[in-house]
């Protein structure tokens, strides 16, 4: 069997992230396809995560789209959603995850009830323990072979993503005296040095 998503780069976020769950590999998947579909690591995609969780760890070791950079967005949603949007052209795609089993998922949940509520006998606890990850490791192979459509709901972006606002240049704010970033091209004919927040707190946020 072809597979789906090559070895070096599973192996590349795994050593990033430290350890293989589900999550990460769902990240592995969608950064797969992206990096497959919209061009290599150089091609300007701004990624976003729409909760914080293991998966997006993928996306930065995959994609290279990381905070620092500013192509990285990760929002607080809480969905186990990520969408590409190439800046070239707009091309652009929202992968939202579709779990295997329900029962399965649900086994999982239970597992870790029981396993973080303590008190349970040595042979119990290893019991659960092979249990959990048999079932980790069953959604894992699921999702990574069998067609993306199976694993992800897929559709356009309803709207673009907003990039991250980002400044290149430190200055110093004559009113709170802490130093900021802004673009020195953003700062020419500005009245007074401000950082954003100063700016904010004398004439409003804009
Ligand atoms: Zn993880
Ligand atoms: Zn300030």
């Amino acid at each position: 069997m072809k597979r789906l998503v090559p070895r070096e780069l599973s192996n590349r976020a795994s050593l990033f992230h430290d350890h293989r769950c589900i999550e990460l590999n769902v990240g592995i998947r969608a950064a797969a396809w992206a990096l497959e579909n919209m061009g290599g690591r150089d091609a300007r995609v701004i990624a976003t995560a729409e909760a914080s969780s293991c998966a997006v760890d993928a996306l930065q070791a995959i994609l290279g789209c990381t905070a620092g950079r500013g192509n990285l967005i990760v929002k607080n949603d809480g969905r186990l959603a990520f969408s590409f949007y190439r800046l070239s052209d707009g091309m652009n795609m929202r992968l939202s995850y579709i779990p295997g089993s329900a029962a399965d998922l649900a086994r999982i949940l239970e597992i870790k009830e029981h396993l973080g509520a303590g008190n349970l006998s040595e042979w119990i606890r290893t019991r659960l323990e092979i249990e959990l990850s048999n079932l980790q490791k069953k959604e894992i192979h699921r999702l990574m072979s069998a067609p993306l459509e199976e694993v992800f709901r897929i559709s356009p972006l309803t709207e673009p993503p907003v990039p991250v606002r980002r400044g290149t240049d430190i200055f110093v704010c004559e009113r709170c005296g802490e130093s900021f970033l802004e673009k020195a091209a953003d700062m020419k004919g500005a009245p007074a040095v401000l950082c954003r927040i100063c700016r904010g707190e004398l004439q409003g946020e804009e």
